[in-house]
């Protein structure tokens, strides 16, 4: 079993106190690492390094920094296989679906770097005796902290520009996805980057997390987690007002019109909710069918939904593997019990699978409640888990609009129908960042990605996330000055 060290100015090191934490194979529940456990004096030391790199990374030109993080996509291109491995080892990820996650990240480096360097300011008309001009900055020691869900992806999504644009990094992985975030230092220790550009801090959100959204030297939080993290993130970043960019959780509306090709729909929908199996932020957390369809959608969703291959990550056919942890697992299934207490009926799955090959390892089979209600939890909170819950049929627009905004967060929709028009009423009205009409998930880091009400503050992607990144300043000139003088 491997015994990993943390990342701290540009070396690797131990937890100043010498303590080390498991992590598991969710598939197997067997030990595979010992990770060092990090704490306050260990942030303190990360942010320090990071703080003396910020001067002489920040300065760098752009065009040097871009062809570093070209550098970087590419160096994570060609380690595709191995970094796509490791979230299958750590986290669960069907290696289906692996490598596209690297290629996701990798994207990442490659649309920031082109983009950095074709950030403009602005001249402002003020008078003619004065030019105001605004510029773009780097902010300083960012704290990146990420969720486990898709471990090196969310990762990049954050630092790829917060790097490349010239910000110094203390990276806080999820504690029990940490592999990923540290083969990613090791990889970028290669590109001999002035030490401390990028820290990994490795261990709990309650002490590495917590010394990381109080420290002084931070200047950003960027976060990707829970909404009550991001809750308290925001509350020990408020003593120090930190720049805050948080991408929190969701609990999506897909609305399902009647004039939709029903087995298309089913097809996209089922890949939604077992994607990653079905912890991702922006998967379906309700689905509103119109009452014309009901009966068919739901029978073709239970259908299909069968045919979903359950089981070993590693193992090429299979689409849905385990949920990250225990821990996890006991959240989902407490969720499906409060359904079933709370009146809805679970129609398919509920359950740990049987198989014999199964009997190890965090799995839940892909499951279904019907007549969820607007008021129920199950309805209200996010369960980040291969459970879709049919809400009551509905047969008005303004009404299924009304019921889809009638939640806490508003981070994903789907508005399905043949009819554009129609879906651009509704996406007018829906309060979430992104409304998707007639399709699923198109696009990558140049579109924006955030979330309207508790789901979070800011965006990801597209120039907006770029912005985020940086301070903007405004510099006046009075034009006047030399005639002044004279
Ligand atoms: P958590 O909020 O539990 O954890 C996220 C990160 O925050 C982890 O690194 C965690 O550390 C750390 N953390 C935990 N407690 C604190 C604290 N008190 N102070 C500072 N940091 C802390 O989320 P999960 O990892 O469980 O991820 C799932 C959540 O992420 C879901 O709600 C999901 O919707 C959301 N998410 C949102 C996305 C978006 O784009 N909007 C994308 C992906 C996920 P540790 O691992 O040690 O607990």
């Amino acid at each position: 079993m491997k015994q990993y060290k943390m990342w701290i100015g540009g070396k690797w090191v131990d937890a100043e106190s010498g303590k080390t934490y498991p992590v598991f194979n969710p598939a197997t529940e067997s030990e595979i690492a010992q990770l060092p456990l990090g704490g306050k004096s260990d942030v303190d030391k990360a942010v320090e390094a990071a703080r003396k790199a910020f001067p002489v990374w920040s300065k760098k030109p752009q065009s040097e920094r871009s062809q570093i993080a070209m550098k970087i996509a590419a160096i994570l291109r060609d380690n595709a296989e191995e970094l796509g491995n490791i979230d299958t080892l750590d986290h669960g990820t069907p290696s289906k679906i692996a490598p596209f996650m690297v290629a996701g990240a990798s994207d990442r480096f490659e649309w920031a770097a082109y983009n950095a360097r074709s950030l403009m300011g602005h001249t402002i008309p003020v008078s003619p005796e004065t030019l105001a001009y605004l510029q773009r900055e780097p902010i300083g020691v960012i704290a990146l902290i990420t969720p486990w869900n898709l471990p090196l992806l969310m990762i990049c999504h954050k630092l790829a520009p917060a790097l490349t644009l010239g910000n110094t990094c203390v990276v806080k992985p999820p504690s029990i996805d940490s592999l990923a975030a540290l083969k990613l230092a090791e990889l970028l220790e290669k590109l001999e980057l002035p030490p401390g550009t990028v820290n990994v801090v490795t261990g709990p959100g309650s002490t590495v997390g917590e010394a990381l959204a109080s420290n002084r030297g931070v200047d950003m939080v960027a976060f990707t987690g829970s909404s009550d993290t991001g809750k308290r993130i925001m509350s020990l970043a408020s003593q120090t007002v930190k720049l805050l960019q948080l991408e929190l959780g969701g609990k999506n509306p897909a609305i399902i019109l009647e004039d939709v090709d029903v087995d298309a729909v089913v097809g996209a929908m089922i890949g939604e909710l077992s994607f990653n199996s079905g912890q991702t932020c922006g998967a379906p957390g309700r689905f509103y069918v119109h009452e014309k369809i009901y009966d068919e959608f739901l029978e073709k969703f239970v259908a299909s939904t069968k045919k979903l291959v359950v089981g070993d990550p590693s193992d090429a056919k299979t689409d849905m593997g385990p949920l990250v942890s225990d821990e996890h697992r006991n959240k989902v299934e407490s969720y499906i019990s409060l359904g079933i207490k709370e009146g809805a009926k679970v129609i398919l799955g509920g359950k740990r699978p049987t198989t014999p090959t199964m009997k190890k390892g965090y799995y839940v089979m892909p499951t279904i409640i019907t007549g969820v209600t607007q008021n129920m939890r199950v309805a209200r909170e996010e369960i980040f888990g291969p459970v879709a819950c049919f809400m009551e049929k509905f047969n008005s627009d303004d009404k299924v609009i009304e019921m889809a905004n009638d939640n806490t967060f508003g981070l994903n929709s789907w508005v399905w129908t043949k009819d554009i028009a129609r879906g651009m009423r509704f996406a007018n009205e829906i309060q979430a960042g992104t409304v998707q009409i007639g399709q699923s998930h198109g696009g990558g880091p140049e579109l924006p990605w955030g979330g309207y009400k508790e789901s979070g503050i800011g965006k990801e992607g597209s120039l907006y996330g770029l912005y985020e990144y940086t301070n903007l300043k405004r510099i006046q000139v009075d034009l006047m000055t030399p005639k002044k003088q004279v």
